[in-house]
């Protein structure tokens, strides 16, 4: 399927329909056809887009926040017109059916709506003086031109969860998002001109030779501030990047997500919790299910009623009104998911249902008897595959789902409240659903902990990341 006329309208003049020299195809995942031709950026390019923002960001700074407000909130109601037509653009650009799609834009304006709001409650603080005549105070000043660098499987809501709070705190920004995903990348770009966004403030680069561009982005010391999510291994090499210009970091990063189900769990809630947590956008986000690691007593029953339930999902390009599984991102995607599925069946998984693919597509799986050796157990899927591994006690249930060097979400299920409790306090994760499979808000912190990353986004920790605290002194001022 191609782009619609709306959408192209949209796009203007930031896409090609037909080849050009210096531009790079986007691919529709689903039939592997080209979308559009968009402009790829060079190292030169990136470092205009730098000085662009560095030039924006005294008068972007300078606005009151109300006005900075005013801003996004035309933008977020923008995003919300133009819905349907960007719920279709995810779909094209990245397979998820158009039944989530709609989600993404709601929840990528989210941010927008939310960090409009907190734009006005960048608070400091004012300190008991230790000595007469001092006045103690802390104001919170924009960081300056911050880069963000932003994966393909929100398209939408990984940009405005990093952009929204820079330009609510008063920053500028470039932006480098995923080569899958540009198109909704510059749709959001269009908008937030047309929202009346001055110039320079909001910047995006393309590129498929990220590393080049995240060269430029991580050394320039104009830049303050790197907001990255995307894979580990990248993850660490922009951490390293950044140190010799010392910059402000949130790294978003993989999971290996835990879905523990305990013998005491209400089992038609936790399989439709694993349901959603595993089986959405095609098991394609850091904070899916990764591990289902169920109780002894309750393994049997809650394998067959989750396999009944996988059997139900339809594997079908995302426009179909009834697709609820669409394609992989791409074939490298595939074929990560065939080997770690024919290495868990090598080593003794039984295929309870799936285990192959459709081109690009693959099929919901569900895999029991899995075990601890087995490459799954230490690697995000990223594909709808259920691995069901086997507990018998809580403290080993908890053990198990703590055994990774990530800590990005868990979840679990118990209708035990002492026991919910404990669990809770014990996974040794950035977020936690307990008796929930899906988390995600935008007034709620999204972030992880050991090599899932660092920061918060969203909530009024994710303001925080874009501001810096200045500490004065006032002193002399006599008796007050
Ligand atoms: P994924 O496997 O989810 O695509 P990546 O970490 O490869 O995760 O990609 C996330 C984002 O990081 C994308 O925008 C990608 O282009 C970018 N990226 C990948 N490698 C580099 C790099 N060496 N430097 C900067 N950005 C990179």
């Amino acid at each position: 399927m191609k782009l619609t006329s709306a959408q192209v309208a949209l796009l203007g003049e930031t896409i090609s329909l037909t080849p050009r020299a210096g531009w790079f195809p986007v691919y529709n995942p689903a039939d592997a056809g080209v979308l559009a031709y968009v402009q790829e950026h060079t190292a030169d390019d990136t470092r205009t887009a730098i000085a662009a923002a560095d030039k924006a960001f005294p008068a972007w700074s300078g606005k009151t926040a109300k006005d900075r407000s005013i801003i996004l909130k035309k933008w977020n109601d923008l995003v919300l017109k133009h819905k349907e037509e960007m719920a279709l653009l995810v779909t094209l650009e990245q397979g998820r059916p158009i039944k989530e799609t709609h989600g993404e834009v709601t929840y990528g304006a989210s941010f927008i709506e939310w960090f409009a709001e907190e734009a006005k409650r960048a608070y400091g603080r004012t300190i008991p003086a230790t000595l007469p005549g001092k006045h103690l105070q802390t104001i919170k000043q924009a960081i300056g031109v911050c880069a963000a660098i932003t994966p393909w499987n929100f398209p939408i809501s990984m940009i405005t969860r990093k952009v929204s709070p820079a330009l609510a705190a008063g920053c500028t920004v470039v932006i480098k998002p995923s080569e899958e995903t540009p198109l909704s990348a510059l749709v959001l770009l269009q908008l937030a001109k047309q929202a009346g966004l001055p110039e320079g403030v909001i910047n995006v680069v393309n590129s498929t030779k990220a590393a080049e561009i995240g060269g430029v982005l991580t050394s320039d010391p104009r830049v303050k501030k790197l907001s990255f999510t995307g894979s580990t291994p990248v993850g660490k090499l922009l951490y390293a990047q950044c140190a010799p210009t010392m910059k402000k970091l949130s790294m978003e990063l993989g999971g290996n997500a835990p879905f523990l189900v305990f013998d005491d769990a209400e089992i038609d809630a936790a399989v439709e919790g694993a349901l959603a947590s595993k089986y959405r956008n095609s098991g394609q986000t850091c904070v899916c299910a990764n591990r289902l690691i169920v109780q002894s007593g309750i393994y049997d029953s809650f394998a067959a009623r989750l396999t009944e339930r996988v059997r139900e999902l339809k594997l079908e390009e995302g426009w179909k009104e009834d697709a609820t599984l669409g394609p992989l991102i791409n074939r490298k995607a595939i074929d990560k998911v065939q080997h770690l599925v024919d290495d868990a069946v090598k080593k003794g998984a039984h295929v309870e249902l799936g285990g192959k693919a459709h081109d690009l597509f693959y099929e919901g799986t569900v895999l029991t008897n899995v075990s601890r050796e087995m490459e799954l157990f230490d690697t995000e899927i990223f594909g709808p595959v259920a691995p069901l591994f086997r507990f018998e006690t809580e403290e080993e249930g908890i053990a198990m789902a703590n055994d990774t060097p990530f800590g990005l979400a868990a979840y679990a299920y118990t209708r035990d409240i002492g026991r919910a409790m404990r669990v809770a306090a014990k996974l040794q994760y950035g977020m936690v659903g307990m008796n929930d499979g899906l988390i995600s808000t935008e007034v709620t912190p999204f972030g992880g902990v050991k090599e899932s990353g660092l920061g918060r986004e969203g909530a009024v920790e994710g303001l925080e990341e874009y501001l810096s605290i200045k500490y004065i002194s006032y002193g002399g001022l006599g008796a007050i």
